[in-house]
């Protein structure tokens, strides 16, 4: 099946923050590379090596409620002292040409996003990590925080944890090359939905003038 003849499915992956959303998402975009990435907007600092415009669009809080008040965001949340939220923009004209869109936003953006006209086109996988200590080992090995954002970041890992069952899949994240495959899996069947097969109503149609045809 080619992208020009499915509809594209939104992405939501979910995780406490460490779990490893960021590095899932780069490789299913190596794999995929017509996958879009919904670059968020947000309100917090960049990180070093975080890129305007690529890893997120970097504005101030009144840039933000701009574009909320404008109607701009699919969905937007407050997460960690910081607005975070999606621009519409790209994610209808991307569907509709059967492309992918992932998002990598919290439990409050992933059900905003489910309740939204977009919602029978979702697919929702949340990570769990292995352990507790495994997940504060991610976060410091990562380097990017400090030591109090990180303390901040685990204290709020169980109220993201607590919402692991809203989610279409769940996947330990424990063996990064399993994740991505399982990943990878599910992207595959899901993209195999009837909903996101608009043309089988016409393939339908034809094989029953053929049928009355013969019959
Ligand atoms: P998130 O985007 O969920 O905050 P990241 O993708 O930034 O998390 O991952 C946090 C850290 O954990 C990174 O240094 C990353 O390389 C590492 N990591 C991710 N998945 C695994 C895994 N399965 N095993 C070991 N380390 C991992
Ligand atoms: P970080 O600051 O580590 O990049 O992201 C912190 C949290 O905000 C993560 O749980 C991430 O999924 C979430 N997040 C990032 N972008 C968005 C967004 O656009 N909307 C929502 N609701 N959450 C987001």
């Amino acid at each position: 099946m080619t992208s020009a003849n499915r509809r594209g499915l939104l992405i939501i992956l979910s995780s406490p923050s460490g779990a490893g959303k960021s590095t899932l998402a780069k490789r299913l975009r190596a794999w995929d590379d017509s996958i879009v990435f919904s670059v968020s907007a947000t309100t917090r600092t960049p990180r070093p090596g975080e890129v305007n415009g690529v890893d997120y669009h970097f504005v101030s809080q009144e840039e933000f409620k701009a574009i909320v008040r404008d109607g701009g965001m699919l969905e937007h949340a407050h997460v960690f002292g910081n607005f975070y939220g999606s621009p519409k923009a790209v994610v209808q004209d991307a569907i509709e040409s059967g492309q992918d869109v992932l998002f990598d936003v919290d439990w409050q953006g992933a059900q905003q996003i489910r309740n939204s006209a977009l919602g029978p086109h979702t697919l929702s996988i949340f990570l769990l990590p292995p352990s507790i200590i495994e997940l504060r080992r991610r976060l410091e090995s990562r380097g990017q925080d400090s030591a109090e954002t990180i303390a901040r970041r685990m204290q709020k890992s169980w109220d993201e944890i607590s919402h692991w069952d809203g989610y279409d899949f769940v996947l330990v994240n424990d063996d990064l090359d399993a994740t991505e495959e399982r990943l990878k899996t599910i992207v595959s069947a899901t993209r195999l939905r009837r909903l996101q097969q608009p043309e089988l109503t016409d393939h339908v149609r034809n094989l029953q003038s053929e049928f009355d045809e013969i019959s």
